[in-house]
């Protein structure tokens, strides 16, 4: 099996806030790019910046000729319609050998059955989720989850690697999409339980900003203190580019596997209630840090 390294071609679909800055990487790096988006605007300004990059109508036309496809898109659903199912499907385009890498963060059993799905048409799955958002899809450090073979991820480490900086494979496929999911959960908690620490301090006199300048100093140190409380919570600018409605898509896919494996486990069932209602509340382009106003409504609401 050859390493896919650069000048090899690439199919890349979904170019919206993460997708664009990780095809970006992968541009920079000497890949050659065929990119496709339902938006025509993010492709044709997408290959605008890269001339080298061919534009293409269809997840069929971007996958033809191609040694490998990505998909970063919204969720598994969407993905296995893009991949396999869709009129125009990549596998129609792929040739037999391929591999896809969903870095998505998409269902992980529904990401079992892709993989299984797309094995009897000769081509290999990757579930590649990450972590780190906007800011580190941009400098190329993002955290991959990788689940499926260790040969296949060993055939791609360079795609990776001009993406991501911790490149993980944590097991057969499902295992990234799995961890992605429960991660999520970890990153909502975290953000949650500081935005009610906001909300109660400010009403107490404490002033929001030394308030986080110490968790970060202190025990109650997480993602959120360090990433989001200063720069898009306690500004209000609300603009960490994840939105509210892919939170509450992660939280409800880690509830998913739980309950998929008879597991009682009711913080991540309140979790995923108090997200959907605050998704409802915001609306459904609402920055996930604007949580923060929700948290501050229910504050004003409930006694
Ligand atoms: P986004 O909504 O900004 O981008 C999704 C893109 O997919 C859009 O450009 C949209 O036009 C395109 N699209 C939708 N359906 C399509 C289809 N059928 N065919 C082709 N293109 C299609 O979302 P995002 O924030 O970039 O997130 C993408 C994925 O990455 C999600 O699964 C999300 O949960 C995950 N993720 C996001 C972040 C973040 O910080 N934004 C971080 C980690 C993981």
């Amino acid at each position: 099996m050859t390493t896919l390294a650069p000048p090899a071609t690439i199919a890349f679909i979904g170019l919206g806030m993460m997708g664009r800055p990780m095809a970006n990487r992968l541009a920079e790096a000497g890949f050659k790019l065929r990119v496709f988006d339902l938006s025509q605007k993010a492709v044709s300004d997408f290959v605008g910046a890269h001339p080298s990059a061919v534009a293409t109508a269809s997840a069929k036309a971007a996958a033809q000729g191609a040694a490998a496809l990505i998909t970063m898109l919204p969720d598994g659903k969407i993905v296995r319609q893009a991949v396999l199912e869709g009129r125009d499907a990549a596998v129609e385009g792929l040739e037999a050998g391929a591999l896809v890498m969903d870095m998505s963060s998409s269902n992980p059993v529904d990401t079992q059955k892709l993989a299984r799905d797309l094995a009897s048409r000769g081509v290999a799955l990757l579930d590649a989720p990450v972590s780190g958002g906007v800011k580190r899809a941009i400098d190329g450090s993002l955290s991959i989850m990788v689940g499926g073979a260790a040969a296949d991820l060993e055939r791609v480490q360079p795609v990776f690697g001009a993406m991501g900086k911790t490149i993980t494979l944590c097991g057969p496929a499902g295992a990234g999409h799995a961890l992605k999911a429960l991660n999520n959960y970890l990153s909502a908690a975290g953000l949650v339980a500081m935005c009610e620490a906001l909300v109660v301090g400010e009403a107490f006199g404490l002033d929001p900003g030394t308030m986080v300048d110490v968790f970060n100093s202190s025990t109650g140190k997480s993602n959120a203190t360090e990433v989001k409380g200063r720069q898009f919570v306690v500004s209000r600018t609300f603009a960490a580019g994840f939105t509210a409605g892919l939170m509450v898509k992660d939280l409800r896919t880690a509830s998913d596997v739980a309950s998929h494996l008879k597991l009682h486990v009711p913080n991540l069932k309140q979790a995923v209630a108090y997200w959907a209602d605050a998704n409802g509340r915001l609306g459904a382009s609402a920055d996930h840090t604007e949580i923060f106003r929700y948290a501050e409504m229910l504050a004003d609401e409930e006694t």
